[in-house]
């Protein structure tokens, strides 16, 4: 096991296979806000990501973050 600083918070924690590159905390954010995007384009399938942050008051920074992790899950 080894110790890796949390993308988000820079928390210290140790790395577990399940955290990946987050803490616990932040984890369980970003699993929340999955939830809402995932529900806000449900029902506006073709929303932007600008219309996603219009709608739902993500900040655009988190918006494009989960994008491009969205795109390189894809790609793994
Ligand atoms: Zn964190």
């Amino acid at each position: 096991m080894s110790l890796v600083n949390c993308k988000d918070c820079g928390k210290l924690q140790l790395k577990e296979s399940w955290s990946r590159e987050y803490c616990a905390d932040c984890l369980q954010k970003r699993t929340k806000l999955s939830i809402t995007i995932r529900g806000f384009l449900e029902t506006h399938p073709k929303a932007t990501i600008l219309d996603v942050h219009r709608g739902t008051g993500i900040p655009l920074g988190k918006l494009l973050d989960y994008q491009r992790e969205q795109r390189e899950q894809a790609y793994t």
